[in-house]
């Protein structure tokens, strides 16, 4: 039995599914989890001495790499002061200037200590400001775990295939309307049906179904039914936040959202989001405002260190080096697996990207749900098997960071020539 299988079934008697995140149990792909001992640039390294270039990079936080030395050298020093204080510190208003610098629709920002978080506070804004309930999401987008985001939603939702979960009250997902992603028409058709839609809220790429990517005039569509029905336009830029450029998928597309939702990156893998937005919505929050939000450990400063450092780099990347790597790289792969004649669709921006194994372009949940998720299933242990780490489940994406080195995608491309289908 190796170390792993031990730790993980002791898990099991102490934690539900003996994970912490459903996803991380690998049980849509048929594996166990493996135990990372510890992580360094590209790689993972097991406690069962195994080394595994990484594609999940911490679901996409890791994009300067996995202990970067900047990163950890400016979170020692700031634990060296105490880890947490509950009171303001410097460290914040520095976070705070470096995501209004970066991010263009965002004038003011509150740090909270999740993406699930960033996407709650940020609805509840919304509904405090318009005065009304209902929100559009989109079919296939995660939004975190908040009550009102768990219905037709993506990553551990969609892999585990459940249309939303036990415990939300039914008078709560009432308010979430849902429309495919892409699907503009059917977004004008719920305002004409709807007089209370405080928001919409979108992945401006979407991610937790795969990698979908917006169509030419969605995201504009929807800035402007928002307008002109006086509903919020939230960016969940949890993932695209300072990964599809340094000002995020907004900057990339040129639209300006209402409410940004950031977290991964800005916290350097420590446990970070924030929402902000136009100054005149979020001087509406507490203690400046009437709609409460608040976090004991918000604005911690070993994360805002950490997050900080993090930005310092980014602010110098090569981004457009990245992305035309990553191009590269992914095409070659499903080049590899397409030689074999198996369908293969690829969808890639930036450092991001997923291979569906199915004919049909993926553009939205429904079709990205005709990937034949058995074969991703033995695509993923074939390449486990080989020394690399992929996601556990077809409807997530890969990452690739700037540590990731030459040998690492050729082992990777080396791998996927071995693959049976
Ligand atoms: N929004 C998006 C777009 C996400 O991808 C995620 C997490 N993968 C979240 C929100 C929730 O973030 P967290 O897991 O930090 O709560």
């Amino acid at each position: 039995m190796t170390t792993s299988a031990q730790l993980f079934a002791t898990a099991k008697t102490l934690i539900p599914g003996g994970v912490n995140s459903p996803v991380r149990a690998c049980k849509s792909v048929g594996c166990d989890p493996l135990f990372i001992a510890r992580a360094a640039g590209s790689k993972l390294f097991t406690v069962d001495g195994d080394e595994l270039v990484d594609f999940v990079m911490s679901w996409g936080p890791m994009l300067l790499g996995h202990a970067h030395p900047g990163v950890t050298e400016a979170a020692r020093a700031a634990m060296l002061d105490g880890a947490s204080y509950g009171a303001p510190c410097p460290a914040e208003v520095a976070m705070a200037q470096a995501v209004v610098d970066a991010v263009p629709g965002i004038e003011m920002v509150r740090m909270v200590n999740s993406g699930t978080e960033a996407t709650m506070s940020a609805l509840r804004l919304a509904r405090g400001v318009t005065g009304k309930d209902a929100v559009i999401k989109f079919e296939g987008c995660y939004h975190g775990h908040g009550d009102a985001f768990l219905t037709a939603a993506g990553s551990g939702v969609a892999t585990f295939g459940i249309p939303g979960t036990p415990g939300v009250p039914e008078g709560t997902v009432r308010h979430t309307l849902t429309v495919p992603y892409n699907d503009l028409d059917g977004v004008a058709a719920l305002f004409a049906a709807h007089d209370d839609i405080a928001a919409v809220i979108v992945e401006p790429v979407a991610g937790n179904m795969g990698l979908v990517l917006p169509k030419p005039g969605f995201l504009q569509g929807l800035r402007e039914l928002t307008t002109r029905h006086g509903a919020l336009l939230i960016f969940d830029e949890v993932i695209t936040g300072f990964r599809l450029a340094y000002g995020g998928a907004q900057s990339v597309f040129g639209i300006d959202p209402d409410l940004t939702c950031l977290g991964k990156i800005i916290g350097g893998g420590f446990p970070v989001g924030a929402y902000g937005g136009k100054r005149r919505f979020m001087e509406r929050i507490s203690p400046e405002g009437d709609i409460y939000q608040a976090g004991t450990l918000s604005g911690n400063p070993v994360a805002m260190a950490a997050g900080l450092a993090t930005l310092a780099a980014l602010a110098q990347a090569d981004y457009a080096w990245l992305a035309a790597r990553t191009e590269s790289f992914a095409s070659t792969l499903a080049g590899i697996l397409a030689d074999k004649g198996l369908p293969v669709v690829r969808n890639r921006i930036a450092s991001i990207f997923t291979l569906f194994f199915t004919e049909s372009p993926v553009t939205d949940f429904a079709t990205a749900k005709t990937a034949d998720s058995a074969r991703y299933a033995r695509f993923y242990a074939h390449m486990r098997a080989r020394g690399v780490n992929l996601a556990p489940s077809g409807f997530e994406c890969a990452f690739t960071s700037f540590a990731h080195t030459d040998a690492d995608l050729e082992k990777t491309l080396d791998a996927a020539k071995a693959f049976a289908g």
